[in-house]
């Protein structure tokens, strides 16, 4: 605004913040009862194995449809839901709810279809969070090692001694850990190899100007290359065009996921393409 509104500036400004305020309060009212009136549902986002063309399994992308404001998006409400904590409850339900659909899948015969599963930082430290991972592989009896965790660096940045406590007991029961969005944190690469993870997944900022951006290639090549010293599976998010996927297969990176092999998918789109997709 401009200085010439002079004495009126301190009512604007905070006529704007209340307003703030009232949008973040109702949003947040909503979101605490999203849950009991069902208005949470997942997306799957197939990942494809770059060397075989297979399906290798998808990445469950929650999805906020509220009668009133209408889709929400998870980077819209998910930090909101940290704040609050209702980020527990939630994430709970996402990790049952992938689990569920997965394993209804691998009995439809995909049977080695695989499963991600984002988890945030505020659910990954609650003291209880093992406890319900074990919970959803029991109540949808799928194998552990068909399930993945993304984590991001800041998640466990947070407290790093304790976060590797946890991903260690997650690797003894044979889930799967995926650093998510790597590259755009500050982890160093000095604890890299002490963590115990099974996938770093490229940041799709890194993806988005491949061959473009020669220093964008760069990085892209190194971190490939890393994955293959640490013995852990590249995974390369956000991939839109034929040039990045190409370039992804010759720099050896073992799985891709993008808007160009397929967009998070509705339940039933997605396996309606399991037919289609190469069989396990
Ligand atoms: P993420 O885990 O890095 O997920 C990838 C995001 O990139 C998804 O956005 C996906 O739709 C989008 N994406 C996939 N391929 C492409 C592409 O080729 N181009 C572009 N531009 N985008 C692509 P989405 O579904 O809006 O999710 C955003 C973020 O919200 C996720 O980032 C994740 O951090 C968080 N999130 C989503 N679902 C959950 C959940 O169930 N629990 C938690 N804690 N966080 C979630
Ligand atoms: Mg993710
Ligand atoms: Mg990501
Ligand atoms: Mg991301």
């Amino acid at each position: 605004r401009s200085k010439q509104q002079g004495g009126n500036r301190v009512t604007f400004f905070s006529m704007e913040m209340n307003q703030q305020a009232m949008v973040r309060l109702e949003l947040e009212s909503y979101l605490r009862k999203a849950l009991q009136k069902n208005e949470f549902y997942l997306c799957y986002q197939p990942l494809i194995d770059l060397e075989t063309g297979n399906l290798y399994g998808s990445e469950a992308l929650i999805r906020w449809n509220h009668p009133k404001l209408g889709l929400v998006s998870p980077g819209d409400f998910i930090p909101l839901a940290e704040e609050t904590g209702l980020i527990k409850d939630i994430g709970g339900w996402v990790l049952r709810s992938a689990c569920k659909q997965n394993k209804r899948w691998q009995m439809l015969g995909y049977k080695s279809l695989s499963i991600s599963v984002n988890v945030s930082a505020y659910q990954f430290q609650q003291p209880g969070f093992l406890k319900e991972v074990k919970m959803a592989l029991e109540l949808s009896g799928m194998e552990p090692k068909y399930l993945t965790l993304e984590l991001t660096e800041s998640t466990m940045l947070r407290n790093v001694e304790y976060s590797i406590q946890v991903m260690q007991s997650l690797q003894e029961i044979g889930v799967k850990v995926s650093i998510d969005d790597f590259g755009t944190g500050y982890s160093s690469l000095s604890y890299l190899k002490d963590l115990p993870i099974n996938t770093l997944k490229i940041d799709r900022s890194f993806i988005n100007n491949l061959r473009l951006n020669t220093s964008d290639v760069a990085i892209v090549k190194a971190i490939i290359t890393m994955g293959h010293g640490l013995a852990v599976k590249v995974v390369a998010e956000g991939v839109e065009t034929k040039e990045q996927i190409e370039l992804l297969k010759e720099l050896k990176c073992h799985y891709a996921q993008g808007f160009y092999i397929h967009k998070p998918l509705m339940t039933s789109e997605f396996e309606e393409g399991l037919s289609q997709f190469n069989g396990q």
